[in-house]
């Protein structure tokens, strides 16, 4: 370093004028600032005209303060002895809102790690500093989305809730007058009329299913409880549930090593159920359901597929089965409302994944759900 870059602190600079060390702070991707004991910028990188906005020459000799907002500068200074008297490394953004103040007067928040250099005698700190202002902006955004988004999820659920809630009344209503009706003019209505009275009972009791089933899917999540679980565990458990039909149909499931990982057990288990109960219920007629479930580790999150040798799923349908009530088939080649996959969705959803399709008609389908490690 030359000597007309240290003004007034030229003594204490002795021990840091070493080429290698200015061009280890030019490489540095953050902005690097050497200061001594008393405070005084003794180096600093490129960077920090970056981030500053200040040029080397208006820093060399400053007091460090001129880059912290006024309102920190007694509790700076009180760390900065603390810290010459005891150094250690604090490595960045150790739990600790930051802040600097930019040439324009502009503050922003920083990262910083700390680490003392030279000897007890000659003792310097070195700051590498960083900017995390669009960081911190794109988790602000990103909170704010998450609070309306759950704001509107609340407010779907409560909706959901008290229409299937209260549709529930005035159908057992319509279910039992039919009824009382069957009983009391029996023998009195012709075959036509009879006919009439048992498609209102049908209807109305696959209303009543269909309810409940909106009614199961807005209560998913309400009283959730989060903790570490062995997928494995709630595997063989599912296994047992569905034992009977999968001895029935003479299903070969293969499950491979699953991962522990936080989360609800009822919501999983739901999951896992639906999944292995659809790749049985839509086989090919005439083969026996081949299933394997693998599990592969990703970077935060663990994914999951289900594999099976089933009917197969047209492309065009890959993303609308998931939605409430969505079904390729009617009710008589195969039972159910079509909420199975609804469910499945919700669940991946609050445990920070995603579920999602891949099928070859007339061969099977493939179920991918990445689930969160840790949520
Ligand atoms: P449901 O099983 O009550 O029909 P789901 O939401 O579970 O409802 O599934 C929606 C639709 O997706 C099903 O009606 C079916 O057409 C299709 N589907 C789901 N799983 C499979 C699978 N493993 N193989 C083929 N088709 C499937």
């Amino acid at each position: 370093m030359s000597s007309h870059h240290t003004s007034g602190q030229s003594q204490s600079s002795k021990g840091i004028d070493s080429i290698d060390l200015k061009e280890l702070l030019e490489s540095a991707p953050d902005a690097m600032i050497i200061v001594d004991r008393k405070g005084f910028i003794q180096l600093v990188n490129e960077q920090v005209r970056n981030i500053f906005g200040y040029s080397k020459e208006e820093l060399l000799g400053q007091k460090i303060e001129i880059l912290i907002p006024k309102r920190f500068h007694n509790n700076h200074s009180t760390h900065r002895t603390n810290f010459f008297e005891k150094p250690n490394m604090r490595p960045m953004g150790a739990g600790l809102e930051l802040w600097g103040v930019r040439k324009s007067g502009e503050e922003f928040p920083v990262e910083i790690s700390l680490s003392p250099i030279g000897s007890a005698e000659n003792r310097f700190v070195t700051a590498a500093i960083r900017d995390i202002s669009d960081r911190k902006m794109a988790e602000q955004a990103l909170q704010e989305s998450m609070r309306e988004l759950n704001q509107k999820n609340k407010e779907l659920a409560q909706f959901a809730y008290a229409a299937s809630h209260d549709l529930q009344e005035p159908l057992r209503t319509v279910k039992s007058f039919v009824e009382l009706l069957e009983k009391q003019y029996d023998g009195q209505f012709d075959e036509r009329a009879a006919k009439y009275f048992r498609f209102i009972s049908d209807a109305s009791t696959r209303m009543s299913d269909l309810i409940k089933d909106l009614l199961d899917y807005s209560r998913i999540g309400r009283d959730r409880v989060f903790r570490p679980l062995d997928c494995n565990r709630i595997m063989v458990e599912v296994k047992e549930d569905l034992g009977a039909l999968i001895n029935e149909t003479q299903t070969q499931l293969e499950v491979n090593p699953l991962p522990e990982l936080t989360g609800s057990e009822t919501e999983l288990r739901l999951l896992f159920q639906n999944l292995i109960s659809n790749a049985i219920k839509f086989r090919k007629k005439d083969t026996v359901p081949v299933i394997k479930i693998t599990s592969e580790s990703a970077k935060d999150s663990w994914k999951l597929s289900f594999r099976d040798n089933g009917i197969g799923i047209a492309e065009e349908h890959w993303e609308r089965i998931f939605d409430i009530f969505q079904r390729l088939h009617s009710k008589n080649a195969y039972e159910g409302t079509g909420i199975g996959l609804a469910h499945c969705k919700k669940i991946t959803d609050l445990h920070g994944g995603r579920i999602w399709v891949d099928s070859k008609l007339n061969e099977g389908s493939t179920f991918y759900v990445t689930l969160k490690k840790h949520l």
